[in-house]
């Protein structure tokens, strides 16, 4: 079944994005950051930027020396539809909760976790939250031409993750879909005429 996917992204905190080098690109922390930090008190509300399916939510241990992704969680936000080879993910890392479980399927601006430092070198240096060294929401917008896997450690997403301020949160992405998946909306127990369906589907 032809349809139409129309994507609207959010920013996922409200707070300011850091000025200390969180821009996209810049290299921070990590060889090569490609992702954008929201500078964030500790405990704020991680909120889903766009409807989407829950692909992956877990742990990443880092080290006193290496920062990675502590807890993060991966929504697909395409996962109804195959359109024209276009993947559209986002990534939420070194969050204190996760409050997002694999599989489900989370409504735009649902809560999915809080702020934290996990995963982050200042984390395993013992900082406190009183300290609120290291806190920030670690954000990616992946926009890739295949279908990711999430399962493992290599999550492909090097070459793919995409400037979210560039064309993604702020801008309608509205996707030609050769082929809806009806018979993954039935498993999740969704059909095409539910109200959040609605607002996303122009059949
Ligand atoms: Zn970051």
């Amino acid at each position: 079944m032809e349809g139409q996917i129309e994507l609207q992204f959010d920013a996922p905190v409200r707070d300011r994005i850091t000025p200390d080098g969180g821009e996209f690109g810049a290299p921070r922390w990590y060889g090569g950051h490609k992702g954008v930090d929201f500078r964030s008190n500790w405990g704020t509300e991680v909120r889903a930027s766009e409807r989407g399916r829950v692909v992956f939510s877990g742990m990443r241990e880092g080290t006193k020396n290496e920062t990675r992704y502590g807890n993060v969680v991966v929504i697909d936000h395409t996962f109804e539809a195959r359109c024209g080879g276009r993947y559209l993910y986002t990534l939420y890392a070194h969050m204190h909760t996760r409050r997002a479980r694999r599989k489900y399927i989370v409504e735009k601006n649902e809560v999915i976790g809080t702020t934290g430092n996990s995963g982050t070198r200042e984390s395993y240096s013992g900082a406190q939250p009183k300290d609120q060294k290291g806190y920030h929401l670690h954000f990616e917008l992946i926009d890739s031409p295949r279908k990711l896997r999430w399962g493992g450690e290599n999550w492909y997403s090097k070459f793919l993750r995409k400037d979210p301020f560039k064309g993604y949160i702020g801008s309608t992405i509205i996707l030609d879909c050769e082929e809806v998946a009806a018979n993954n909306m039935t498993r999740f127990g969704i059909s095409l005429k539910s109200r959040s369906f609605g607002r996303h589907y122009k059949m």
